[in-house]
């Protein structure tokens, strides 16, 4: 995605290492083996890279999926997608997959949607759209494009790599981070083989970066249980992992003031977890002496995780060492009085300036009247939450890609460069250059 122009300020990497905060290192993985569109100027030069990955992998299994990303048809000549028939003509019998450079749609070939069981006769999924074709003598049948849940589905019926393949695609993630500059990485959500692969690859000389692990708090105890045989001093078990909301461009996000664009029934978007079911959460890790990472972009959601922690039990809460903390994840809006709440309960804000760039427009669109409680660094530092130990920058990579200038352009600048001055999102909150470098710098394994 290309949020940097080319007049980017020349940002000065700092002496100290960096650390990439959130990322997810199995999906990187997956997505540097896919097929890049990025940058493709029309329809035919799309079809033209398919063609040749199509004929790259004419010795792989016919099981193996053609999968692509970063397709943007309104940067395209024609402004259009492509046709079933042109994919068809170039992919044949292979099921090949095109996802769009928002995740939100995917273009599948005609073996894609037979394997995915898509047909005339099969009705939109809720959330999602099966697009079919108006006119002609197909007319009523699927168009190959696929819109929200129908996209992710079909993308979910894609086969999982075989083991070897999937360690090598993990093992190209950390090569990846550790060419941006970082030294360590923080795996948000990891499976339970990540671990293991990681000390293996560690023994075979092949880890460049620290990797801090959080699991799924529902596998905490297994990730405890088995954490003796693959941990070490550079690959650690760091806590547990939840969800206590979902995202704003999906109007999920959890809000406290009602959305100002939003389907009916997600006016404050969708609580997924009450601030006592947090606290347990928390507890559970704490007493395996592990830290807590929770996932909360909305403001309703971060004040649900806040109160969540001042509930948890004070004997435990004392426990909470520097090297396991609790963290919540994004936190894209803040309320102003639970700003001060961070620092007061101890509480790590682990962030992702980067968003900004390109959540400017769903910002507007979404939250028009909060637009002054988007992403409060200054005022979280201000209030106590020190750069780099208890406020940390990440990218929530391959969501977004990882470069830490991104993120060090939206924490300074608050708006994407080359942009109009008016177009700055709470610009009051901007931070200078070597504070934002600065929350790069956690080091937690
Ligand atoms: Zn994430």
């Amino acid at each position: 995605m290309d949020l940097v122009s080319s007049s980017t300020p020349p940002f000065t990497r700092p002496k100290h290492p960096i650390t990439e905060a959130h990322g997810h290192l199995p999906w990187l993985g997956k997505a540097l083996s896919m097929l890049s569109l990025e940058g493709c100027s029309s329809v035919g030069e799309a079809i033209e890279r398919i063609a040749a990955r199509a004929d790259a992998m004419r010795a792989s299994p016919p099981g193996a999926w053609l999968q692509a990303h970063s397709a943007r048809y309104e940067g395209w000549a024609e402004r259009r997608w492509m046709t079933l028939e042109e994919l068809d003509r170039v992919t044949g019998s292979r099921p090949t997959l095109i996802m769009s450079f928002d995740h939100h749609a995917v273009f599948a070939n005609s073996a894609a949607l037979a394997a995915a069981k898509i047909s005339r006769s099969t009705p939109d999924p809720v959330g999602g759209v099966i697009e079919r074709l108006s006119s002609g003598p197909r007319a009523g049948e699927p168009s190959g494009l696929l819109l929200e849940s129908a996209a992710f589905g079909t993308w979910a019926a894609a086969p999982e790599p075989e083991d070897s393949v999937r360690d090598e695609q993990v093992a190209s993630a950390l090569h990846h981070l550790a060419s941006m500059g970082f030294v360590e990485m923080h795996d948000l959500a990891s499976p339970l083989w990540l671990g293991p692969l990681l000390a293996r690859l560690e023994r075979e000389g092949r880890l460049p970066l620290r990797v801090g692990l959080y699991s799924l708090v529902e596998e905490i105890e297994a990730a405890a249980a088995s954490r003796v045989t693959w941990e070490s001093a550079r690959v650690r078990l760091l806590g547990g992992k939840i969800f206590t909301d979902g995202t704003l461009n999906s109007r999920t996000a959890w809000v406290l003031e009602p959305y100002a664009e939003s389907p009916p029934d997600l006016r404050h978007g969708k609580p997924l977890m009450t601030p006592r079911q947090i606290a347990d959460a928390a507890e559970r890790c704490l007493r395996l002496n592990l830290g807590l990472a929770m996932h909360a972009i909305g403001d309703g959601a971060v004040r649900a995780c806040l109160d969540g922690i001042s509930e948890i039990a004070p004997s435990l809460r004392r426990s909470v060492a520097q090297s396991v903390p609790l963290r919540i994840e994004h936190a894209e809006l803040i309320d102003a009085a639970d700003v001060p709440r961070f620092a007061e309960l101890g509480v790590v804000a682990s962030v992702q300036p980067c968003h900004l760039l390109v959540d400017i427009e769903a910002l507007h669109r979404a939250v028009p009247g909060r637009l002054d409680r988007v992403m409060p660094w200054k005022s979280l530092i201000e209030s106590g939450l020190v750069p780099g130990k208890t406020l940390l920058f990440g990218s929530d990579v391959p969501i977004v890609r990882a470069d830490p200038e991104d993120s060090i352009q939206a924490a300074v600048l608050r708006r994407r460069v080359g942009s109009g001055e008016r177009e700055s999102i709470n610009p009051r909150e901007a931070i200078d250059e070597e504070t934002a470098w600065r929350c790069f710098g956690a080091g937690l394994v």
